[in-house]
């Protein structure tokens, strides 16, 4: 027998958001000063000792818990509740029909799939997955994750990503990453843009790269950009080339700028891997920073028909939006200015702070400065293997503009 998880009591505030379908419990919402069980189950009540769920503790995170379950359960029952989770996660995303179109996409996204500090990617048959809080990091929760992706997908390898400040901040030994199961740490992906046409194909490569490897959130918004994209095309923040590749099929050159030089090494690779099977133009890369060479290009009058912005994340948090808004609408505004007569841009931000709403006053400051008038062909957000789920408004936060400029 378990012993029974502890009885946590939380504000009137948090039980109102825990009872509007929001997981998190932030630190300051618990009554008392309970001591939470490391990465262990807990039962929480209101403050007058009503059950609203069962939750993931985390002893040091300001996000203390993060609800798993509607009904009491004990410490034994949860590894069978994540495997079904898991299973519910990949469905999801074969239902959705995603498998059809590429075989590297989100399987697991945390929150939005009720399992909360999990990240599981596939990359073919290579699959990266990160733990994220202390419950996901527990032996016997990684134990029953593995096993469930290893029987549902039958991959060649499981390799697991480490972020190390987060580790830090969860108060997690930290760990190097690297193979959990198999051997193989690099994969060839193709997406589509739609079922019926050749795919694009990317290198991957487990051991090295940002996030688990690819901008997987920005897989839907490539297709999207094409039937729009024309003439020289210019990719800022291209990383390894998504976006580039893509407009690679319909534009006629292509200029890549990102100042990680690996990153531009793998877009240079992934051109090669393509150059058989696709229509691949001249496409040039560009170690830059890309303030400074969209200021020197904006200034030169260097024109373009299509102008991808991906920049990283300005705000990180509420503190950082002004000067996050004022380094987007500076790139913006170049962009702008560089966009021929009827030219396309496509204008993203992955910061969560910076909602849709603050992103597109942004955009209308910008053309406004830029003297230009700017309609909204398309306002996207991220890939749906990435879910967005009502009520979780942290569960969206990529935007992806398309835009007509005239
Ligand atoms: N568009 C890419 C993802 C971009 S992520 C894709 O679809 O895969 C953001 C990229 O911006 C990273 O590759 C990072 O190296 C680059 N970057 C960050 N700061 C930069 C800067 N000041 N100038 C140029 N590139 C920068």
């Amino acid at each position: 027998m378990n012993p029974p998880s502890p009885d946590i009591r939380v504000s009137r505030r948090a039980a109102t958001r825990l009872r509007s379908g929001h997981p998190w419990v932030y630190r300051s919402d618990l009554e008392g000063e309970p001591a939470l069980p490391r990465g262990g189950l807990v039962r929480v009540l209101t403050d007058r000792g009503e059950f609203l769920g069962s939750a993931l503790a985390s002893s040091s995170s300001q996000i203390a818990l993060r609800m798993i379950a509607a009904q009491p359960l004990t410490e034994s029952d949860l590894p069978a509740l994540i495997a079904a989770r898991v299973r519910e996660a990949i469905n999801y995303r074969e239902h959705l029909g995603i498998p059809n179109v590429s075989n590297a996409y989100r399987l697991v996204f945390s929150e939005a799939d009720q399992l909360p500090g999990l990240i599981v990617d596939r990359y073919d048959d290579v699959i990266a997955f990160q733990a994220l809080t202390q419950a996901m990091d527990e032996p016997e929760i990684r134990k029953q994750v593995l096993a469930t992706l290893r029987k549902a997908l039958s991959p060649a390898a499981i390799v697991e990503r480490v972020d190390p400040k987060i580790r830090e901040k969860e108060e997690l030994e930290s760990r190097p990453g690297g193979l959990a199961f198999g051997e193989k740490t690099t994969a060839i992906v193709s997406m589509k843009p739609d079922a019926g046409s050749a795919p694009v194909r990317l290198h991957y490569d487990a051991a090295a790269g940002q996030k688990t490897g690819a901008f997987l959130d920005q897989r839907e918004n490539y297709a999207a950009a094409i039937p729009y994209a024309h003439g020289d095309a210019l990719d800022v923040f291209c990383y390894q080339g998504g976006f580039a590749m893509h407009l690679g099929r319909v534009c006629s050159s292509v200029v890549g700028v990102d100042s990680a030089r690996p990153a531009l090494e793998a877009a240079e690779r992934n051109v090669e891997l393509n150059r058989e099977s696709l229509r691949v133009p001249e496409m040039e890369w560009i170690e830059a920073n890309a303030f400074d060479l969209l200021r020197d290009w904006s200034a030169a009058g260097r024109k373009f028909g299509t102008i991808v912005l991906d920049p990283p994340a300005f705000a990180k948090n509420k503190r950082s939006l002004p000067t996050a808004i004022a380094g987007y609408k500076e790139i913006n505004l170049r962009a702008l200015k560089m966009l021929e007569q009827g030219g396309k841009l496509v204008s993203c931000s992955c910061s969560h702070h910076v909602t849709e709403e603050d992103f597109l006053a942004m955009l209308a400051q910008a053309a406004r400065d830029a003297r230009r008038r700017v309609r909204l062909l398309e306002v996207r957000g991220q890939s749906r293997d990435h879910p967005v789920v009502a009520g979780i408004p942290e569960t969206a936060y990529l935007k992806c503009v398309i835009a007509f400029v005239e």
